[in-house]
């Protein structure tokens, strides 16, 4: 069995690095998706990632990700 990985990129909430998710797609054009992380120090520092599993009838299965700041509590959802 292969796996592919694809890199999928956004810039990051303070516009300096970059937002990454990883996907892997098997033989069977199966879908995994990996929680995106920060290529950006300050990012980093700044933000949890968190992420919101939906299930909701009859769409498909989706989640949501968050930056959460770790000062306030703030929530942002990524676009990615
Ligand atoms: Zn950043």
């Amino acid at each position: 069995m292969s796996w592919d990985t694809t890199k999928r990129t956004k810039p990051c909430l303070c516009g300096k690095g970059k937002l990454v998710q990883e996907t892997r797609m098997d033989d069977w054009n199966r879908i995994e998706e990996n929680t995106p992380y920060f290529e950006c120090e300050e990012c980093r520092n700044k933000y949890n990632i968190e992420s919101k599993f939906f299930n909701p009838k009859p769409a498909h299965e989706y989640t949501i990700y968050y930056a959460v700041d770790k000062v306030t509590g703030e929530k942002k959802q990524l676009d990615i």
